[in-house]
């Protein structure tokens, strides 16, 4: 149960174990058209979507040295270690970068964005859309309407945990680039990194001159005229996205997102109810990911060796200075009630053996009412 890579279904599996194919011939267009084309579904989107092997982090360096240039001045919005990575990224080829940075556990304040983009004319700005690391879901709609104020202004989205999870229609919202990765709720072992590319991104491109040749923009476009890519493409991967899209398309992008508001919540009011702490500012917690702070006197270090070695569960710790102050149940992906059942049941048990007590079935009980609920 950790926020990725999150569990893999069956069905995916074994398409993963698909034969190769020539990824010049016949069969591989089609299958990079399906893809692609129920890529830019999920999205909800008409700007062009790109498929890249790679790790998350990769579509963020993508999304940065496509559109900017050394010396560019740019915010990058923080709230927490992937925030602080995204900025990280764009400094490191040369951009100017104001970090904006919010208290861990918060969301970052529409109100306090809008007054450093009327006193600053940035290129860009760098936003998380779901950040993993502290379990918090920015509010993307109102800050896209603070965003839309600046309409020669570029912002790149990174939504690696966030998309398919939660909702982030991507035209609806503005948004210029929007990066998303394979081993969150996608469904697929890690190794694929998503990208949109809108119209005005297009623009930016032409000018941008930071340094690249694998990451470009370009290079896939033209490539993607013909249905392929400019380098070998994962193929494996795409065996796998083509039938973890259909899964979610089948189940009905809403429905996705209604199964991740109900698991969500049912893992926090399983925590409450066992008198544990939320890490996560309440209005703002994250329906792919929760973050609880450990009781005091337990180390998060036992209580995760508990939970595999007796239960089998696999939670996340703390990332960083959170390392000894939280642990992390993803719930995001391949995910359901049967999971978060057996999932709050683990954690009850284990921090009643580590000393902190709490009535047996206390976390099933409450996760279950909000189960039940429609
Ligand atoms: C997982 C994650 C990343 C990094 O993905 P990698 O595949 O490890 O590079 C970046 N941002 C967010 C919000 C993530 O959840």
């Amino acid at each position: 149960m950790i926020p990725g890579p999150t569990p893999v279904p069956p069905e995916v599996l074994q398409a993963l174990a698909t034969p190769m194919i020539n990824h010049r011939g016949p069969e591989y267009q089609a299958l990079q058209h399906e893809v692609t084309e129920n890529c830019k579904k999920v999205y909800q989107t008409e700007n062009d979507v790109m498929i890249f092997p790679s790790a998350g982090t990769g579509g963020l360096e993508c999304a940065v040295v496509n559109v900017l240039s050394p010396g560019d001045k740019i915010l990058a919005i923080s709230i927490g270690v992937f925030g602080d990575r995204f900025a990280t990224i764009a400094e490191a080829f040369g951009a100017d970068v104001d970090k904006l940075s919010f208290e861990w556990g918060k969301a970052a304040d529409p109100a306090v964005v809008a007054e450093k983009l009327a006193a600053n004319k940035y290129k860009a700005v760098l936003v998380t859309h779901n950040e993993t690391s502290t379990g918090v879901t920015n509010d993307m709609p109102a800050l896209a309407k603070v965003f839309k104020q600046y309409p020669d202004m570029l912002v790149l989205v990174d939504s690696i945990s966030g998309l398919i999870a939660l909702p982030l229609p991507t035209d609806e919202l503005g948004f210029d680039v929007v990066v998303a990765g394979a081993q969150k709720a996608f469904m697929l072992p890690p190794g694929l990194a998503f990208l949109t590319v809108s119209k005005k991104a297009w623009e930016a491109h032409k000018t941008a001159k930071m340094p690249r040749f694998y990451w470009d923009f370009t290079k896939m476009a033209k490539s993607m005229e013909k249905d392929q890519t400019p380098f070998t493409p994962a193929l494996p991967q795409l065996f796998g996205l083509r039938v973890s899209l259909r899964m979610i398309l089948d189940e009905g992008i809403e429905n996705v997102y209604a199964r991740h508001r109900k698991l969500g919540s049912a893992v926090r009011a399983s925590a409450k109810a066992m008198g544990l702490e939320l890490f996560a500012d309440p209005a703002h917690a994250s329906n792919a990911v929760t973050s609880i702070r450990i009781p005091a006197g337990v180390s998060v270090k036992d209580f995760r060796n508990l939970l595999l070695t007796e239960y089998n569960v696999v939670a996340a710790g703390g990332q960083q200075k959170l390392k000894d102050e939280i642990f992390r149940i993803g719930h995001l992906g391949y995910c359901g009630e049967a999971d978060i059942i057996a999932g709050v049941s683990a954690v009850e048990r284990a921090l009643n053996k580590l000393g902190f007590k709490i009535p047996g079935g206390t976390a099933v009980k409450a996760a279950q009412e909000v189960l039940e609920t429609k």
